[in-house]
């Protein structure tokens, strides 16, 4: 039984490899995004996903290539099948701050939705759409959402969304062959706009004296996006301000004054509909520490106080690369955020359920697992007990890095993470 077992499954292996080879972007693909606007609904015990409209937007700034083999992240997956074949042409993991949300005491008493934008190619001929969520008990993707597209239907919306001044910080060549990680302007008025371009600009100069990301300038593409807001600043809803500002954004999100967030991701992907994209960051005109960043959705963070550059660089690490918080002991608001009986699918966190496939190879000869937290042991690549807002359970790669605490460097499990998102967001 077993040997017909992994017979089968190298059969599959090897089909699903062919299709690897043989998928040609322009045989399904046109250099423009398809945009599906969504809902995520519900509440602690269930999700819904309902559809709001599909759009036509301009550019594509992801890679021709690596069109099926995104890394294995996130809390929920889309897939794009070609519907005539049934061919996977396109797939990306993603998070949502509605899946944060559901771990939450409010999750238990109450429903909610939040707006969610999944992005892909422009596709040539009809495809299937599928939308898939993890289940919390056994790690797996399961089914959430089903629908089928004609790419020429009368029921894409091709508006165009209005047009911000655009200034390109960094060109470093075709989108399709760079990282186009864009800025966009928060809680900045249209006096105010030669501060965010300063703002943005120090935010990339920090980003590449920051390893691995110095190593990779010329992988990068950087711009900003001048929207302007009614008001100056940000909704700081524990001290009673409230700032009319363009993409909504506000502290104390689930009750944690630092939280920042921007609940409404349609509005956000508003403003950058007409710039190649392959990762968003909102810089948020306040002095208050904060941020926050959840994968393959965007990052946010404030201009002005003294850590802003590192709690960039932290966020960006969540929203781009998909790497999980360090730390523990600390106020976040979760209930097990994490099972420790199965393996989180984040490349820098283990619950040693599944460890082969996450930095073992990196461990120097003879390392312990779980390795103590020794002072011999700073600066070593180990196992160390503690991460991912807990101290039991959940294991880290090193005593200190840049996703545990601001004044540390990224550990080499992080970098390794996050090189391999750059290789796999261009073409080589
Ligand atoms: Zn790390």
């Amino acid at each position: 039984m077993g040997t017909l077992k992994n017979i089968a499954l190298a059969l599959i292996c090897c089909q699903s490899s062919m299709i690897h080879a043989q998928l040609k972007f322009d045989d399904y693909f046109e250099t423009k995004t398809l945009r599906f606007d969504f809902y995520l609904a519900g509440n602690a015990q269930r999700q819904d996903a309902y559809m709001d409209c599909f759009r036509e937007e301009p550019h594509w700034g992801g890679p021709l290539t690596h069109l099926t083999d995104s890394p294995d992240y996130g809390e929920y997956r889309y897939d794009v099948f070609d519907e005539a074949s049934g061919n996977l042409v396109y797939s990306r993991g993603f998070c949502s701050l509605f899946q944060e949300w559901r771990t939450t005491e409010e999750a238990q008493i109450t429903n909610r939705s939040y707006s969610q934008v999944i992005v892909m190619p422009y596709p040539r001929k009809n495809i299937r759409l599928e939308i898939l969520a993890r289940n919390y008990v056994t790690g797996k993707f399961e089914p959430l959402f089903n629908t089928t597209l004609d790419p020429k239907s009368i029921y894409i919306n091709r508006e165009k969304r209005p047009e911000y001044p655009v200034t390109k910080i960094l060109n470093s060549g075709k989108p399709a062959q760079k990282v186009d990680l864009v800025f966009v302007a928060e809680g900045y008025t249209e006096g105010e706009m030669g501060k965010f371009r300063k703002d943005a600009a120090r935010f990339t100069d920090f980003l590449f004296q920051t390893r691995p990301y110095s190593d990779r300038k010329n992988d990068f593409n950087i711009w900003a996006v001048e929207c302007p807001s009614e008001e100056s600043g940000v909704d700081i809803p524990g001290q009673k301000i409230w700032k009319n500002t363009a993409l909504k954004s506000h502290f104390w999100t689930f009750g944690i004054d630092r939280y920042l967030t921007a609940p409404d991701l349609a509005v956000i992907r508003d403003k950058v509909w007409n710039v190649p994209c392959d990762a968003v960051f909102v810089i948020v005109n306040s002095e208050k520490y904060g941020g926050g960043g959840i994968f393959n959705y965007y990052g946010l963070g404030t201009a002005d106080h003294e850590l802003s550059n590192v709690v960039f660089v932290h966020e960006l690490g969540h929203s781009f690369a998909g790497l999980a918080d360090e730390y523990f002991s600390s106020e976040v608001a979760y209930n097990d955020f994490y099972n420790l009986k199965t393996e989180p699918w984040e490349p820098n966190i283990t619950t040693l359920v599944n460890f082969e496939t996450k930095w073992k190879d990196m461990l120097p000869a003879g390392t312990p697992i779980p390795t103590p937290p020794a002072e011999i042991n700073e600066g070593r690549t180990g196992v160390y007990e503690g991460g991912g807002y807990v101290t039991h359970g959940v294991y880290r790669p090193m005593i200190n890095c840049r996703m545990r605490s601001n004044s540390a460097v990224f550990c080499p499990v992080c970098q390794r993470a996050i090189n391999r998102m750059i290789d796999g967001s261009i073409d080589q």
